[in-house]
């Protein structure tokens, strides 16, 4: 997913069509609030980020998203106009990882994004889990329902982590159970069961994000 934060429509639109003839799913947003609404639901990632927006700036998000770190990880390629020329400093320094200067060609700007893409693959091995209100800090060993802190056991922590960075594939019992738990308790899937259960009631308001597929087994977040 690839969020365009653009408040001019006929770009915002071209954006988004052009990125979604190349074949990455894109959404077109058209300032600040939206942004943040949409990060909320799901984390992009890229975001094409315009510099003159109503309400707050391009400068003054790009500060916001590096200093949360749900989102700190995502990159980001300024979009600028050419009459107001981009403060580079300003947004190397702030974190942006490129920028483009409208009217840009389409061509130029696929291969930006292309390039941004590939370079962010490289080191993206993830630290952090976000999703709706659930959290799971992978090197702190933390996980927070909002802002409420969540006490997991070890198996209870790996199976949260396991499903989550299998955000939206159901796993099954069996597939879990050997992940987790090894194979000296292949067979006993009840083992999963109840695990599921009691992390259920753990995560509060976020438990509901661990949906039952009948028949399957679980899974975190829709395909
Ligand atoms: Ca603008």
């Amino acid at each position: 997913m690839i969020y365009c934060v653009e408040d001019e429509r006929n770009i915002r639109e071209l954006l988004v069509y052009t990125l979604g003839t190349t074949g990455f799913e894109a959404k077109g947003l058209s300032d600040g609030k939206e942004l943040k609404k949409a990060l909320k639901e799901e984390l992009p990632e890229l975001i094409l980020l315009d510099i003159m927006l109503p309400g707050e700036d391009g400068y003054s998000l790009l500060e916001e998203l590096k200093k949360e770190p749900c989102t700190s990880e995502i990159p980001v390629i300024m979009v600028t106009a050419k009459e107001a020329e981009y403060d580079k400093v300003r947004g190397l320094e702030g974190g942006a990882d490129d920028y483009i200067t409208k009217p840009f060609g389409m061509m130029e700007f696929l291969a930006r994004v292309k390039a941004v893409l590939r370079r962010s693959k490289k080191h993206a091995s993830k630290k952090e889990y976000c999703f709706k209100g659930l959290t799971v800090n992978v090197e702190r060993h933390q996980v927070f329902d909002r802002d409420r802190a969540v006490e997991l056991t070890l198996k209870e922590f790996d199976l949260l982590r396991y499903l989550m960075e299998n955000k939206g594939i159901v796993l099954s019992r069996d597939e879990i159970l050997e992940k987790i738990w090894g194979y000296e308790c292949a067979g006993e899937t009840r083992t999963v069961d109840v695990h599921i259960r009691t992390l259920r009631q753990k995560l509060g308001d976020s438990g509901f994000l661990i949906e039952t597929v009948r028949g399957v087994g679980y899974r975190i977040g829709d395909s």
